[in-house]
């Protein structure tokens, strides 16, 4: 049976074109729908079609389990939207001189950012066959990162539809780093995963900014903000710190909202240099 495949994104300011570019009505009103809350709050649900996405695990499985790997060769998945073709990761860590178990060192934490709060366990597998999400670097240079996100439609639910397979890719052209050094015109590797991560588990862009899953690049957060922690849990089931860890984080964010609203500290509203978008190219079947 052929499953649908379907979009989802990060990477550029291109992309914030695109997604203008493509916003019909008709998008409007999913936009509209699939906004759950504003503010220190905001998430947004992957929409693919008119429904957003989750991944399955077998009945009363907890935490859902969900396998990695690292493209190991180059690889064509002609159905996808984005990451269409991938080669290894090494073409993007060679040009930053960025060695490999740094970066996989870096996307453990990103997995682990996500683990900390949904019941979800992610597990690096050598299997490219079977892995259920996978990482490599594009063949044809595009934007920053992308995330691919394909749809088992053998199955329908009258729910959140299944996730079925996830890729994502990185540029090899553009630099990337490691850590948060100011400079917004080079990425952080692990935020980034941990942005496409977000992608790969069923979530999209609330707006410019004031979550990881926001899609402007501003170092801002390397945690999880409130409306990650809601919109994840909208989808998968919590951990049993996943409570504290939202206080936290939505006494964080209240902090620096009301030091923004007073005018004090070096935070102002919009990016506090360049606003270099990581707006995401947005396809839609
Ligand atoms: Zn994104």
């Amino acid at each position: 049976m052929a499953k649908a495949t379907l979009l989802a994104l990060t990477g550029s300011m291109l992309a914030t074109m695109a997604l203008v570019a493509s916003a019909g009505a008709e998008d409007r009103d999913i936009e509209t729908r699939s906004i759950e809350y504003r503010g220190i709050n905001a998430y947004r649900l992957l929409q693919i079609g008119r429904q957003s996405a989750k991944w399955y695990g077998a009945e009363n499985e907890a935490p859902l389990e969900l396998t990695y790997a690292y493209v190991d060769r180059r690889m064509s998945f002609t159905s996808a939207r984005n990451c269409g073709s991938m080669q290894p990761i090494r073409a993007v860590l060679n040009g930053s001189d960025i060695a490999p178990e740094v970066f996989r060192r870096e996307a453990k934490h990103a997995f682990a950012i996500w683990e900390t709060v949904a019941q979800i366990r992610f597990v690096e597998t050598g299997d490219v066959t079977k892995a259920q999400i996978l990482i490599g670097a594009q063949t044809q240079p595009l934007g920053r990162a992308f995330t691919n996100v394909e749809i088992d439609d053998r199955n329908p639910r009258d729910g959140p539809q299944a996730i079925a397979r996830s890729l994502i890719c990185f540029n090899p052209t553009v630099r990337w780093k490691v850590g948060y050094d100011g400079d917004l015109d080079v990425y952080d590797l692990r935020y980034t995963m941990a942005h496409e991560i977000g992608h790969a588990l069923g979530l999209d862009h609330p707006g410019a900014s004031g979550q990881l899953m926001a899609y402007r690049y501003d170092e801002r957060h390397q945690t999880l903000q409130p409306g990650d922690i809601d919109g994840i849990l909208k989808l998968y089931r919590p951990t049993r710190h996943a409570a504290r860890i939202r206080l936290r984080a939505e006494q964080e964010a209240s902090r620096q909202a009301g030091l923004r609203n007073a005018g004090t500290g070096n935070a102002t509203h919009g990016p506090s240099t360049g606003s270099l978008g990581l707006g995401d190219g947005r396809a839609r079947e």
